[in-house]
């Protein structure tokens, strides 16, 4: 590598999987001058290992690596002896076919449903989003909501006959709302989840007492001390600098790029890398960057959709559930992912009168015999999330014990994550709604600046873009986000070869 390139000056907004993907794979390749800006005090971005209740870990943000063939996590996780051998029973991304007998399904009256009835309709439900997942729908269904399309199919089901078969139907997909970080499947587009590529291999959830952390602390270990600066969050980017006019100042000292943080420090560099998520760009992408975003990014940037999905864990002092049960499921007899309510313009905020009942379930947890962990999506979470910690215990153990009807004590930890309300993700993850072209939003996003047509204009590749969002194919993961970092850090090693 010759002194240009090995000088060349890189800020890499953000130190999630993307961040720190990027940064490691330029230090690798030689370059010297890799500065990580970081507005948290912690790294990892959407990845959070904590440990609240026992020394055994808790992930508020990603719990499972998606796929083992061509996932760069797994792959890592293998080679550095991060996996046990454990069986996942999971709802995040993971779509209720894999429901096990073990997990329990509750009316709202308290009736217990068997695996009689609660099965035919989950893997009827499950052959149907494999359909759109797997780009085969009908020429019909293309254009319809994931919701319609879901409801259509379902109608046509003698299972749609039974009251119970319709209330399981809408409990799947008040489930998958978790999927796909959405307030309903009314939002998402049918036809483009055929994009997203579920890599072969299935869920895994088999890593280690470290968790997802084990993973980024080997990532971590590629950096030199110092590359990564917290609490240092990005305000303005300006870009597109022109070369100083002073004659007496060398060529490499005129830099293209100048990044402005909260705290005053400016950094100049010749390229930046921005990894912040699609929820601070929809807040912010306005304002920071000069000049302007095009507005083919600024595009791309309104039209993905970006939603939240919290976890709410309880600790209890003692198990009140069976040793077998895997998960205690609720059943609405009504709830907001049915269309009627959801749609309602009766009372604009009534829903949060009710916002519980996007609850779909709660799931026994890993290594803690007496924790819950209850799911929860869309407007109902950003509500939720205002809502006290107590108070939200207090209304989960309220449902616990009206739809079980067993002696469920009252909570004594409550833990709850709040991804919509911080500042500095604001949401969960990406989906692709109704009438958006996912593939074309996503290139749009994840474009470099200055665009081909300014390049014999202005110094090439000052701002890429990468994360999640910036991925046509594994979007919403960490994957996704750790190979979107490797692209454009490799975008630019490529540059400097050329
Ligand atoms: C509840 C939940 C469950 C999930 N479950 C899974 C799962 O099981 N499996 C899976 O594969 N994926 C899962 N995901 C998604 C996965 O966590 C993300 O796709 C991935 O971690 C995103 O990484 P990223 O680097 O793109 O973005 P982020 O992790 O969001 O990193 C961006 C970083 O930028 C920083 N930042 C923001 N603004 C600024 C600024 N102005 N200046 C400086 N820094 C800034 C942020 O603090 C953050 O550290 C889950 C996500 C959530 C929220």
């Amino acid at each position: 590598m010759n002194t240009v390139s090995r000088d060349a000056k890189i800020a890499v907004v953000g130190a999630g999987f993307a961040g720190l993907a990027a940064a490691a794979t330029l230090i690798k390749a030689g370059f010297q001058n890799v500065k990580i800006l970081e507005a948290k005090e912690r790294v990892g971005g959407r990845v959070c290992t904590t440990k609240p209740f026992t020394e055994n870990i808790i992930e508020l943000g990603a719990n499972w690596i998606h796929g083992q063939d061509g996932n760069p996590l797994y792959q890592l996780a293998k080679e550095q002896d991060l996996l046990v051998e454990t069986i996942a029973v999971s709802k995040i991304m993971c779509l209720p076919h894999s429901v096990t007998p073990r997990d329990y399904f509750f009316m709202e009256g308290g009736k217990q449903l068997s695996t009689d009835r609660v099965d035919p309709v989950c893997s009827l439900f499950s052959k149907l989003t494999s359909k759109a997942f797997e780009s085969e729908l009908e020429d019909k269904h293309r254009a319809l909501s994931l919701g319609d399309y879901l409801d259509v199919s379902f109608a046509e089901s003698p299972l749609a006959t039974s009251e119970d078969g319709t209330k399981i139907f809408e409990w799947c997909k008040r489930s998958e709302c978790t999927d796909e970080a959405a307030s309903s499947l009314y939002e998402v587009s049918a036809s483009q989840i055929g994009y997203y590529i579920a890599l072969e291999g299935g869920f895994f959830n088999s890593l280690g007492p470290g968790g997802y952390q084990a993973i980024l602390d080997i990532v971590l270990k590629a950096l030199p001390s110092g590359t990564i600066l917290n609490n240092t969050a990005v305000k303005i980017i300006q870009w597109d600098l022109k070369a100083s006019s002073q004659g007496d100042k060398d060529e490499e000292e005129d830099h293209a790029v100048q990044v402005i943080c909260e705290n005053d420090h400016i950094f100049d560099a010749d390229h930046v890398i921005v990894t912040v998520s699609l929820g601070v760009l929809k807040q912010h992408a306005r304002t920071m960057f000069e000049p302007a975003l095009p507005k083919s990014k600024l595009d791309a940037i309104e039209r993905l959709g970006f939603g939240t999905v919290d976890k709410i864990f309880l600790c209890f002092s003692e198990r009140f559930w069976p040793e077998d049960c895997a998960g205690i499921q609720l059943v609405w007899d009504e709830g907001p992912e049915d269309k009627a309510v959801y749609s309602s313009e009766d009372e604009e905020d009534a829903w949060k009168k009710t916002w519980f009942k996007k609850i779909c379930g709660f799931d026994t947890v890993a290594h803690h015999p007496t924790v819950l962990c209850g799911w929860i999506t869309g407007r109902e979470a950003l509500h939720m999330e205002t809502l006290e910690d107590s108070e939200v215990g207090d209304t989960c153990v309220r449902l616990l014990r009206s739809f079980t009807g067993w002696s469920v004590p009252d909570v004594s930890q409550v833990l709850i994550s709040r991804w919509g309300h911080d500042p500095h993700v604001q949401g969960s993850y990406t989906f692709v709604p109704q009438w958006v072209n996912g593939v074309k939003e996503h290139e749009a996003l994840a474009a470099p600046l200055p665009s081909c047509s300014q390049v014999s204009k202005s110094k090439p590749l000052q701002v890429l873009f990468a994360g999640e969002a910036t991925h046509v194919n594994f979007y919403t993961t960490t994957h996704g986000a750790y190979l979107s970092g490797l692209r454009e850090a490799e975008r630019l090693i490529n540059h400097y070869s050329d």
